[in-house]
């Protein structure tokens, strides 16, 4: 094989991209990883928008500011007086650079440990396997692999009326990075990134707005969980405005005008800087030559089956690029899924197991089917819920907000959907993920012990009352 031939060509270094690399390595295919991610200091750096931009240095920003905010508003409960503390935001920025650096670093560790070539340009397909290559160093070469798979991931969608100055009108990637805490912050779309965002700079001192053109708040979680977690936000001071569409916005003086309609009226709200966050769009553009085959729907993403077989011999995608929630553990699974095919292995991905996750305080997460959607759907359901307020750990900790909320099959007990807002909920939905992908009955999570005192006990408790057996609540009649 010469140089420049792979038995697998990877476009994308994102969770999608350089975990089908390191796969299709470890299954001993000759594989090379290209990727044109470029950070702010112009260097190229694997991990993609997950851990440059998204997922690790948003938990990073999250997990400062929340400390930050209990320091100053719920040490003193805790019998912990402080009498001077001040907000460094420099050295907290600082702290989320290093961890992003530490952990981009260690990809490209691991692709030298596991023989990964990679490359750092901008890659393009063509036909017949045939990947060219324009390199951030200018270098132009062809590729050409057994199998491409193509991981370019997605960027933030633009409104219209708002284009991206980077400056006042931001993106989720500009908004981690602020150097000064904005006075007034506004946040178009209240979900999953314009939540987080909001509550990081909130805590940090902002007045935060968010504005969310949907009536309802958080449609994809149950309904009763999404209300408590709303009210707990409100509490903490975000305010949130629903049935609220941006429409217009003018940069003025004193700050940024933006102008929304409600279902009846006009409004509108000045700020320093506004932040959008209504979605992302997959980055399928200069992606592929006109005689690459490839198909891509209307919304720009690429077609492909449950697979993630685009209708090319030899050509898949995976991760953002391709239909599904936007999660970085949704294309790593895809990533691994194809890498095993490619190598002739069985492999599958569970997308009725998908969990998602919030990381607000409380924390929301969730996997598979909410109340609503059982209702919509005709399901027969029973239903158990158990709040954390009962839960002996989540008071210890200070966090007594939310609840968790099982969802199972009335004939059969299988769980259907567990929808929780608390502490650590993030970490509480592995266990009925597995549950889940086991096809559990609330039954088996009822007779599985559960170590006390622990926010784990609140599933154990959620299971129980789906049959009025919780035994720390009064259970319903
Ligand atoms: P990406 O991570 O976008 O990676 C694609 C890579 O391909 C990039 O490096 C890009 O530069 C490169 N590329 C594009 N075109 C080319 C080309 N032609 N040639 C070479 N390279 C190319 N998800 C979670 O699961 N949990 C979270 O907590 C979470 N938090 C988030 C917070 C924020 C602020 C944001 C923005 C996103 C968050 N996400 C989170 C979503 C997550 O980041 C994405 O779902 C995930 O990164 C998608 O992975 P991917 O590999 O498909 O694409
Ligand atoms: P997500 O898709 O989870 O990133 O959330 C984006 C949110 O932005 C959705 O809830 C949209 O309803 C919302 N949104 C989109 N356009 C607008 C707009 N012009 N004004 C306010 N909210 C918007």
């Amino acid at each position: 094989m010469s140089d420049n031939a792979f038995d697998v060509v990877v476009i994308g270094g994102g969770p999608g991209g350089y975990v089908a690399a390191i796969r299709a390595a470890q299954n001993g295919l000759k594989t090379a990883c290209v990727d044109n991610w470029q950070n702010r200091d112009g260097k190229q750096a694997f991990g993609g928008t997950c851990l440059n931009a998204g997922c690790i240095p948003s938990k990073a920003m999250l997990e400062a500011s929340e400390l930050y905010e209990r320091t100053g508003h719920e040490f003193g409960d805790f019998g912990i007086k402080v009498d001077k503390f001040a907000l460094d935001l420099a050295t907290m920025q600082k702290r989320r650079g290093g961890i992003v650096k530490q952990h981009t670093g260690g990809i490209a560790q691991l692709f030298q440990g596991n023989k990964v070539t990679g490359i750092a340009g901008t890659g393009r397909l063509g036909k017949g396997g045939k990947v060219s290559v324009e390199g951030l160093d200018g270098k132009k070469q062809t590729l050409t692999a057994k199998n491409v798979i193509l991981a370019a991931g997605s960027a933030p969608v633009e409104l219209k009326p708002l284009p991206f100055d980077h400056k006042k009108i931001v993106d989720s990637w500009d908004a981690l990075e602020f150097e000064k805490v904005p006075k007034r912050l506004g946040v178009i779309g209240a979900g999953v990134i314009g939540l987080e965002m909001g509550s990081i700079w909130r805590r940090l001192g902002s007045e935060v707005t968010i504005l969310e053109a949907l009536d309802e708040f958080l449609p994809m979680v149950d309904a009763q969980v999404s209300k408590e977690a709303q009210k707990q936000f409100r509490q903490q001071g975000l305010d949130i405005r629903l049935g609220a569409k941006v429409t217009e916005a003018k940069t003025g003086k004193s700050g940024i005008k933006l102008s929304y309609e409600t279902k009846d009226d006009k409004d509108s709200l000045e700020v320093d800087k506004v932040l959008v966050a209504v979605g992302r769009r997959p980055v399928s553009e200069r992606l592929l030559d006109k005689d690459s085959g490839v198909g891509v729907d209307e919304r720009g993403f690429v077609e492909v089956d449950d697979e993630c077989r685009t209708g090319v011999e030899g050509v898949w995608a995976i991760g953002d690029l391709v239909r599904g929630p936007m999660l970085a553990h949704k294309a790593s699974e895809e990533g691994v899924m194809v890498a095993d095919l490619i190598a002739g292995r069985t492999a599958e991905v569970n997308y009725e197991t998908v969990p998602s996750v919030i990381y607000t305080a409380p924390e929301i997460a969730w996997v598979g089917k909410s109340e609503q959607q059982l209702k919509k759907e005709g399901v027969p359901f029973k239903s158990g819920r158990f709040p954390f307020a009962a839960n002996g750990r989540a008071n210890a900790l200070g966090m007594p907000a939310g609840m968790v909320k099982m969802l199972v099959h009335k004939d059969t007990d299988e769980i259907l959907g567990v929808h929780i807002a608390g502490a650590f909920a993030s970490e509480l939905i592995a266990e009925v993920v597995l549950a889940m992908e086991y096809r559990a009955s609330a039954e088996d999570i009822q007779l599985t012990m559960h170590a006390h005192p622990t926010l784990s006990e609140a599933t154990h408790e959620a299971a129980l009352a789906v049959d009025n057996r919780a035994i720390h609540i009064v259970n319903r009649k």
